[in-house]
């Protein structure tokens, strides 16, 4: 195991934002995490885990304590599916299922970011989520080191939420899915839809916002106007905060995205605190104007 001092996060963020790590490691398996977590301890240092990145808003102060980015990326395909490491991309993960004639999950092709990270905040586009596909989670936890068989049922799969992300001392190791036939033609036809509607290569984490739950008066002035059925009474934080006027909203380097209202871009060398700051304003104004609390989807350090 290598431990790293002041290894620079920006790059390692799909925001391209943030300091350094005080101390770093990378870990591919089982055995490297229990070894990363035993120095920590021994070292009495706080730790942090990251995957692809593509979902983290680093401190400009960088993060005091050791980071450490799972990076398994083994796989293998079994008869009912796929069996493959935290740290495996998604992407690579859909085109390898493709070629062995599984799927059913192309239209998450394009969501940045590993197996592990998908499963944590259960991704999803275009309908389908991680949860549709999931079998079990293989998980440590990093307390008491014991490690643990998830099944689908107990993952407690929500809309962008799952056991993991409530409790974050679980470190996801492996994930087996459950996978049909492929239609290997929808996942490039769904990286271009992605690219068309700008929520594709862009410094950013995605979603900055989760769609909300909001009060019926809004629920019902969002179905009038777009003439769709709101899902369990959320509506788009990206419709809201556009309604609000921020779309395209500066602070510093960073701006609320002009195409997708949802997004905080890094346009110009965006602090972290530029970041911040103008979330905060995009949910001051939304609170204001519609009585609707936004709340992060990205993880803000
Ligand atoms: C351009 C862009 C488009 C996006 N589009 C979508 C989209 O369409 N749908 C969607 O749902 N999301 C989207 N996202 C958000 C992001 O891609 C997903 O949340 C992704 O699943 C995060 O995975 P990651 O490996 O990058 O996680 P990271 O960003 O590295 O980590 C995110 C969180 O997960 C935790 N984590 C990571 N790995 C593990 C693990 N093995 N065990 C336990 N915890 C872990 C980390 O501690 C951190 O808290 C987008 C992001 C970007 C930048």
């Amino acid at each position: 195991m290598e431990i790293r001092e002041n290894v620079p996060l920006a790059p390692l963020t799909s925001f391209q934002i943030g300091g350094s790590a005080q101390y770093f490691v990378e870990v591919s398996d089982e055995a490297g995490i229990r070894e990363a977590l035993g120095w920590a301890r021994e070292h009495d240092a706080p730790f942090f885990v990251i995957a692809g990145g593509s979902n983290n808003l680093m401190p400009d102060a960088g993060l005091a304590g050791l980071v450490i980015r799972v990076t398994g990326e083994k796989f293998q395909f079994t008869e009912s599916g796929l069996e493959a490491q935290s740290g495996c991309n998604l992407l690579t993960l859909i085109r390898e299922a493709a070629k062995q004639g599984k799927g059913g999950w192309e239209k998450l092709a394009g969501i940045p970011g590993t197996i592990g990270g998908a499963v944590r905040g259960n991704a999803g586009a275009f309908g389908p989520e991680i949860k549709d596909f999931v079998t079990w989670v293989r998980a440590i936890n990093t307390k008491t080191e014991e490690v643990h068989e998830f099944s689908n049922v107990e993952c407690a799969f929500d809309y962008r939420m799952s056991f993991f992300k409530k409790n974050p001392e679980w470190i996801i190791l492996d994930v087996h899915l459950s996978l049909g036939t492929s239609e290997p033609h929808l996942i490039d036809e769904t990286i271009a839809e992605r690219e068309k509607r700008h929520i594709q290569n862009v410094k950013a984490a995605g979603s900055f916002f989760m769609n909300p739950v909001a009060p019926q008066r809004i629920v019902n002035m969002f179905e009038e106007e777009k003439g769709v059925k709101s899902r369990g009474g959320r509506v788009p934080a990206g419709w809201l905060i556009e309604k609000a006027g921020m779309k395209g909203a500066k602070l510093g380097g960073a701006q609320v995205s002009p195409q997708q209202a949802n997004y905080i871009i890094n346009a110009n060398n965006a602090t972290a605190e530029d970041v911040r700051e103008l979330a905060a304003k995009v949910k001051e104004e939304v609170r204001r104007q519609f009585d609707v609390a936004l709340v992060e989807e990205a993880v803000v350090l």
